[in-house]
């Protein structure tokens, strides 16, 4: 079989996110988020900023 687009495992994604609070850019994968549906049927990953440790929240 011959690939023509390499695919990737949602669980290997890498996601960026930058806190709010103290400006820290991180970058973290699907498994290292928490993932939260939220009422308004937004799919979010919530994760701990390694600074100030506050919730970062990044849309999926
Ligand atoms: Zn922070």
């Amino acid at each position: 079989m011959r690939v023509i687009r390499q695919g990737v495992l949602p669980e290997t994604t890498l996601y960026r996110a930058t806190c709010k609070h103290c400006g820290c850019e991180m970058e973290f994968t699907r498994k290292e988020a928490e993932y939260v549906s939220s009422v308004m049927n937004e799919s979010l990953l919530k994760v701990a900023c390694p600074t100030c440790h506050r919730e970062v929240w990044t849309d999926l």
